[in-house]
């Protein structure tokens, strides 16, 4: 049977209640029983037409007829009546859109009262640009391809780490001045944990050659791209958030100059094939001897000037630094001894290279910040 509004005899709190609850579920039922758009007029009509609609009679035979007393409360119900309506209005009309244009034949983004339109099939589709690969992932990525023609083999591990895996086992004792030097970002509320368990963010790519010792028996060789984290304010050229890319091999009989040879041959394949090499001495506490391998400026060609000009990216002095190295410390081995890395049977070195900081040179950028601001019209310079 068909809602009618009726009078209020009563306009106590439970009486409105009731009227209202008999209002509610007619409408219900009225908005599951809207089929086609002339049903969804009429049941608008019905409900919602300013001259004799549901919603009109509501305000005539409720509100005004109501005592003066019971008006705030009869106005506030007739309110959310209002409302309430307007909402299940929407609802057959959305769930009849539904019906005609099911969400598939769409791609699911149409937005449910367009779709109530027809759709004009002769307008242009919607363009979605192809990205382009952000500069430092590029850079790292080329160099890990350099590596992997070599035949290294790609390694990653947690960006979280332990204090063990992260200093401890790379030969950083607690309370060594080294630790220092790598201003590290501590995970909050450890200290219930002994030091070697703390967690921290790792400060280098480094702890993933001991893990990969650990799960790989010698000869190893591999290359190890990753995001590291350091408690450096935001410049020019530091970030707290940076990448490296580090590399590790391990076998019988690895000679300094395997190491040399090695990374020459690297950086004349990802800078071209007329840049030197120079290797200067250095300190690491998980390479022994150390060393800073410095390219030719591949800039000014070694020069130190561009024309009439300084070269800034080399300071005049023909050579950039691009990575540290080093042979692994016997005391690192020790660490994984058990797994076949005896340090009396096995030597090995070790390279660790700043991807952000060769994807500025490569690319002539001079701000760190610009690769972590995220603004397209940078970026899109490389698509
Ligand atoms: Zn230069």
């Amino acid at each position: 049977m068909a809602y009618t509004v009726h009078k209020l005899t009563d306009y106590s709190a439970a009486a409105l209640e009731r009227a209202s609850d008999e209002l509610t579920s007619a409408l219900e039922r009225e908005t599951n029983a809207v089929t086609d758009e002339s049903g969804l007029k009429q049941f608008r009509d019905r409900w919602m037409a300013r001259k004799n609609g549901v919603l009109t009679q509501i305000n005539d035979l409720w509100l005004k007829a109501a005592p003066k007393d019971a008006r705030p409360a009869v106005g506030q119900k007739a309110n959310w009546l209002k409302k309430h309506v307007e909402g299940m209005v929407e609802v057959a009309k959305n769930r009849l859109a539904l019906q005609r244009a099911p969400l598939h034949e769409y791609g699911g983004f149409i937005d449910l009262d367009l779709r109530v339109d027809r759709v004009d099939i002769s307008l242009p589709g919607m363009h979605r640009p192809i990205g382009a690969e952000h500069p430092v992932i590029k850079t790292t990525n080329e160099m890990v391809r350099v590596f992997q023609k070599l035949g290294y083999s790609v390694a990653d591990g947690p960006v979280v780490e332990t204090d063990y895996y992260n200093f401890e086992a790379l030969n950083f004792p607690p309370n060594h001045p080294a630790r220092d030097t790598q201003d590290t970002l501590f995970i909050a509320g450890q200290q219930s944990k002994t030091q070697r368990e703390r967690l921290l963010l790792r400060t280098h790519t480094s702890p993933v050659q001991i893990r990969t010792m650990e799960k790989m028996r010698p000869p190893i060789r591999i290359v190890i791209p990753g995001t590291v984290h350091r408690n450096d304010p935001p410049d020019a050229s530091h970030t707290p958030m940076f990448h490296q890319i580090e590399g590790l091999a391990v076998d019988t009989n690895i000679t300094f100059g395997d190491l040399k040879g090695t990374l020459d041959h690297a950086m004349k394949e990802f800078f071209g094939s007329s840049v030197k090499t120079s290797f200067r001495p250095s300190f690491f506490p998980f390479t022994e001897p150390s060393a800073e391998m410095y390219v030719s400026c591949f800039i000014c060609g070694g020069s130190g000037r561009r024309g009439a000009d300084p070269c800034r990216p080399c300071k005049q002095t023909g050579w950039i630094e691009i990575l540290g190295c080093g042979m692994v410390d016997p005391n690192v081995f020790e660490f994984v001894k058990d797994n076949g890395y005896d340090p009396k049977k096995v030597s090995g070195f070790a390279f660790g290279m700043g991807a952000d900081r060769i994807a500025l040179l490569k690319y002539g950028v001079d701000d760190i910040q610009l690769f972590f601001q995220g603004d397209v019209r940078f970026l899109e310079q490389w698509a």
